[in-house]
């Protein structure tokens, strides 16, 4: 059985079934939409699939194991030009497929996306210059000076950093009850306990975001820097702040358009917010009362800030 990801122009073809619209990657022996010569298909098999949907069902008891499944493979192909007017199929942004998709299914996508823009961009050796032949399904060789050609990701970090606060008697007369977790939630309108803290995170604004939504300090990782080096360079450089207790939190594939997300945590340990403007446009401390638009549900930046809000501190 062969899952297709088909891409044109870093939209992604979908089955749409039912009522309901139900979203899924089309499957099948054949490809969903007739293909030209020159249309390469790359084919991986053995993958490892536990939520699979064919055709709009949800196949948990067939393909629900944690084992590389052989019957099961992905054929990405680039088309010429999207696919409109076919009953059943349409053309979905990657991103957005994230909404309709099961994770995994999401994550097939992802792969095809950046093995798509891995074989548009290298075309021609960069060694030598001379045009490049495929070798495997995922690699490249140069005929003139050998050289072989790799999908690789570009790493990136993103860190969530918090701030608790110690709160004096002016600020509490200010604080809304729910805003006070620890403290004394007695008669008064007020917390008035000396020992009431109240939790923030550092969101940024960066001046490439599309929306007008806040998110996590995040950067490139540098050569010769570990990911904790490039968790603290880039906040330092981003913000002015100094971190402590960076700790790993998780990864992501992030294929926009072929990198690899490697979230942390970390606690603030002192220092005054000086933005850097060439990248940022805003930025400050937020609790979780008063907190601005943040990313959607596909990005790692969502998660981490979920982490936090969901925390009982
Ligand atoms: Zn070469």
């Amino acid at each position: 059985m062969t899952i297709w990801a088909c891409l044109c122009a870093g939209d992604i073809l979908l089955r749409c079934e039912g009522a309901d619209g139900s979203y899924s990657l089309p499957v099948g022996d054949e490809p969903p939409v007739a293909l030209q010569p020159w249309n390469k298909v790359t084919t991986f098999k053995d993958l490892r699939i536990d939520n699979l949907k064919i055709d709009g069902q949800s196949q948990n008891k067939s393909f629900n194991q944690k084992s590389l499944n052989p019957e099961i493979s992905l054929s990405v192909v680039r088309l010429d030009r999207p696919v409109v007017g076919v009953e059943g199929l349409v053309m979905m942004g990657l991103r957005a497929s994230f909404q309709v998709l099961t994770p995994e299914e999401y994550a097939l996508a992802g792969k095809a996306a950046e093995l798509i823009y891995w074989d548009q961009n290298t075309r021609y050796c960069g060694c030598c210059g001379a045009p490049t032949k495929w070798m495997t399904d995922i690699s490249k060789k140069c005929p003139e000076c050998g050289k072989e050609w790799w999908p690789s990701v570009a790493t990136a970090i993103i860190v969530r950093i918090k701030r608790i606060r110690q709160l004096d008697n002016l600020q509490l007369d200010n604080l809304p009850m729910d805003n006070c977790r620890k403290g004394d939630k007695s008669q008064s309108s007020n917390c008035k306990s000396s020992n009431c803290k109240i939790s923030e995170v550092l969101l940024v604004r960066a001046k490439n975001f599309r929306t007008n939504h806040y998110g996590l300090v995040a950067g490139f990782v540098e050569t010769g820097e570990s990911l904790e080096d490039a968790v603290r360079r880039e906040v330092r450089e981003e913000t002015g702040i100094e971190i402590a207790n960076v700790r790993y939190f998780d990864s992501q594939a992030w294929p926009y358009p072929f990198g690899l997300m490697v979230g942390f945590t970390a606690d603030y340990a002192g220092g005054e917010i000086h933005l850097q403007k060439e990248e940022l446009c805003a930025g400050a401390w937020f609790t979780r009362d008063n907190l601005p638009p943040i990313p959607d549900k596909a990005s790692i930046a969502r998660r981490l800030i979920d982490d936090w809000i969901s925390a009982a501190e």
